[in-house]
């Protein structure tokens, strides 16, 4: 899991999955009613409607505007759900804020929009911001670093498919999206099954999908009469089915948080890129001899005559962890083996189960002049080094060459 947004009683990104359901438009204020009644009913923790619609062709239904937001609060007030809807434009902040929205949508249109994102930036409002139907996941990170880059950090991330060349399909829905944006942004990630397919048969099946890839949240378009729907009507599924649908998700959810317990122990948490390690060349034969449990295999890669350091790189997650938090740590060698035959020796190494490396006095010294505590504070006595990504880097390499004891040196990329 990633980050987490707070959004009223709403904790998007934490081990519940959160769903964020109603019709496509804000149709009329009975409907609205009646909607939020059914989707509270079959599940959902949010209501999404739009009352600014954004429309491909000028003159078709753009929805109620300020009087469907009216209808949206007038909705909550009876039924309480939080209110999700799209805003278009700067000039309607004000308006947003008036009739207490609970999450400011982007839509895919504004998904580059970036002085509409600079200034919802400047607000501390939560925003769902889709994804551009043509951007890549770099573009889609980028744009909400438009919005964190000012001060605002409750940014939901919501892939909602891109364009796609096949005609039976409005969109094609991105699930390796959502688990690169779950590994690599700090944000919740949400997935919208009925942008993403176009199509009321395909909902249920993408989005359960998207759970099992890591989305935090669902975003699904509901209608009592889908046919009959302003817009969006053949993506639309009926209240009933969204029981179902909230039901086997919040199941699935449980299983992908517990097996991620697991998995970010092992592998997952290395993530892409590399942690390299770096050895003393004359602390090689000593680490030879040592012998012990395996935790985490990494392959020797090179080796610099000049500077007497051999790097290599992680083959097994264990050491990963410690990727997550940490560039640079210094710890000893506790064990190693070698695979025979093979040109290529595998080292074991064990960490204790820690992110932490325990230090050696030099390194103490070394963080101590930079400034920075070295105190283990659950075990006196023991300095413990925790080098932050800000901790300058020719300090390590320094306290790692000069020190005597065998030392090895994981430096992440
Ligand atoms: C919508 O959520 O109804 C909508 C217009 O979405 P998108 O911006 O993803 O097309
Ligand atoms: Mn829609």
């Amino acid at each position: 899991m990633s980050g987490r947004v707070y959004a009223g009683k709403l904790d998007i990104g934490g081990p519940e999955l959160v769903v964020m359901a109603g019709p496509c438009s804000t149709e009329s204020r009975l409907h609205t009613m009646e909607m939020m009644h059914a989707a509270k009913e079959g599940g959902a923790d949010a209501y999404r409607s739009g009352a600014f619609k954004p429309r491909t062709n000028p003159g078709e239904f753009d929805g109620l505007k300020e009087e469907g937001l009216r209808y949206l609060a007038e909705a909550k007030e009876i039924y309480g759900l939080p209110i999700v809807t799209e805003i278009m434009s700067t000039g309607h902040i004000s308006m947003f804020q008036e009739h207490g929205v609970d999450i400011y949508q982007v839509g895919t249109r504004n998904a580059q929009n970036y002085s509409l994102l600079d200034e919802l930036g400047k607000l501390q409002v939560p925003v769902l911001l889709k994804r551009g139907k043509g951007s890549t996941v770099k573009e889609w990170l980028g744009a909400a670093g438009h919005i964190t880059h000012f001060g605002n950090s409750n940014v939901i991330l919501c892939e909602r498919g891109v364009a796609t060349i096949d005609p039976e399909f409005r969109n094609l829905g991105d699930i390796t999206a959502v688990a690169y944006a779950q590994r690599h942004s700090k944000l919740p990630v949400a997935f919208d099954p009925s942008h993403a397919t176009g199509r009321r048969d395909m909902v249920y099946q993408a989005a359960l999908a998207s759970v099992s890839a890591g989305a935090d949240a669902l975003l699904i378009e509901v209608h009592d009469d889908p046919d009959f729907a302003l817009t969006d009507g053949k993506q639309c599924i009926l209240p009933e089915e969204l029981a179902m649908l909230v039901k086997h998700s919040r199941q699935l959810r449980q299983l992908y948080v517990e097996s991620q317990k697991e998995y970010n122990f092992r592998i997952g948490s290395v993530k892409s890129g590399r942690v390299t390690v770096y050895f003393r060349q004359n602390e090689l034969p000593l680490m030879l001899e040592t012998t012990g449990e395996d935790r985490s295999a990494i392959r020797l890669k090179t080796y610099d005559e000049p500077t007497g350091i051999l790097q290599a790189r992680i083959k097994d997650g264990a050491l990963g962890k410690f990727k997550q938090h940490y560039e640079h740590a210094i710890g000893r060698l506790t064990s190693f083996t070698s695979t025979s035959g093979k040109s290529v020796p595998i080292v074991s190494l064990s960490r204790q189960g820690s992110s932490s490396a325990i230090m050696t006095p030099y390194s103490a010294e070394a963080v101590r002049a930079a400034g920075k505590s070295t105190l283990n504070e659950r075990h006196p006595g023991v300095e413990r080094i925790e080098l932050k990504r800000r901790y300058p880097t020719d300090l390590v390499l320094d306290a790692f060459a000069t020190y005597e004891d065998p030392l090895i040196l994981f430096r992440t990329d």
